[in-house]
């Protein structure tokens, strides 16, 4: 297998609906995978199963080779997979240094309160989580607001914040759930240099999104999800052009795109 990220034959039903339906897709090393889809496509269900919120019903994820199902959501975070999530989950009233340092807590090994207490150390290892913690800020965007309580920043700044956050984490495959929801187009540009740079490093970036242009901009390749199926595959310019994902969109009606 060459691929970081792999699934395969993915179901998952909660009752009688069937949010993801047999869904197969893999992404590689330095790729960004884009999944879209109208709302209620299974798009969110998917990154919740692949990081072991959710318990497929049929299927397997696999990262670099090794099975993730079965796993809880922190031992797939330390095998090397972070999130974001679609509503942000911040601790709200903690510093922007606190949360991204939260992040790392799986790494080391460490409980919460000693990382959190290490922001306010000065020695060793607690020192070193520290200033990585700070670089994070500094390549997303946030130098300087390292005091601030999260709740305090513009919610464009607060989905960056998850994004240190979950590369705190040190992943392999970083998974974000509609990135620039709420993000003006100065805040997108942002975003997109943000994502480039990330596959520069080396990760494997699969990412949720609603904002065409960002799509168009930075993704690899696209995964249409409709119904909970995979309707589509391949380049954005393929998929732009695809009958079937022109007929998901507009038979969900005009704006469902961009909810
Ligand atoms: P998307 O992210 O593409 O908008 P979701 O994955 O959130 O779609 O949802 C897909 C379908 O699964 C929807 O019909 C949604 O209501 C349903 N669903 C998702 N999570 C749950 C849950 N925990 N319980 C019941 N239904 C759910
Ligand atoms: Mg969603």
């Amino acid at each position: 297998m060459g691929a970081v990220l792999q699934v395969r034959g993915l179901s998952k039903s909660f009752g009688g609906i069937v949010a993801l339906r047999d869904v197969s897709l893999h992404a590689e090393e330095k790729e960004v995978l884009a999944i879209i889809g109208p709302n209620g496509s299974g798009k969110t269900t998917l990154l919740n199963v692949i990081t072991g919120v959710y318990r497929p019903d049929a299927g397997g994820v696999w990262l670099n080779g090794e099975q993730l199902v079965g796993l809880t959501p922190a031992q797939i975070c330390i095998k090397g997979v972070a999130r974001t999530f679609q509503n942000i989950r911040l601790f709200k009233r903690l510093t922007v240094l606190d949360n991204v340092m939260i992040g790392q807590h799986h790494r080391f090994g460490a409980g919460l309160a000693r990382v959190l207490l290490a922001s306010r150390a000065s020695r060793g290892e607690e020192a070193e989580f520290e200033v990585e913690a700070r670089a994070l800020l500094a390549k997303v965007g946030l130098a300087g607001l390292e005091d601030a309580a999260a709740q305090s920043l513009p919610y464009a700044k607060q989905r960056l914040l998850e994004i240190a956050r979950a590369l705190a984490a040190a992943p392999k495959a970083l998974l974000l759930d509609e990135p620039a929801a709420g993000m003006n187009s100065e805040e997108i540009v942002h975003l997109e240099a943000l994502v480039r740079s990330l596959r520069e490093e080396g990760l494997t970036v699969i990412m949720i999104e609603h904002v065409m242009d960002l799509v168009r901009e930075v993704a690899d390749r696209v995964v249409v999800l409709n119904y909970g199926a995979k309707i589509a595959e391949g380049s954005f310019a393929e998929i732009e052009a695809d009958p079937e994902v022109i007929e998901a969109y507009l038979g969900k009606g005009a704006g469902s795109c961009s909810a």
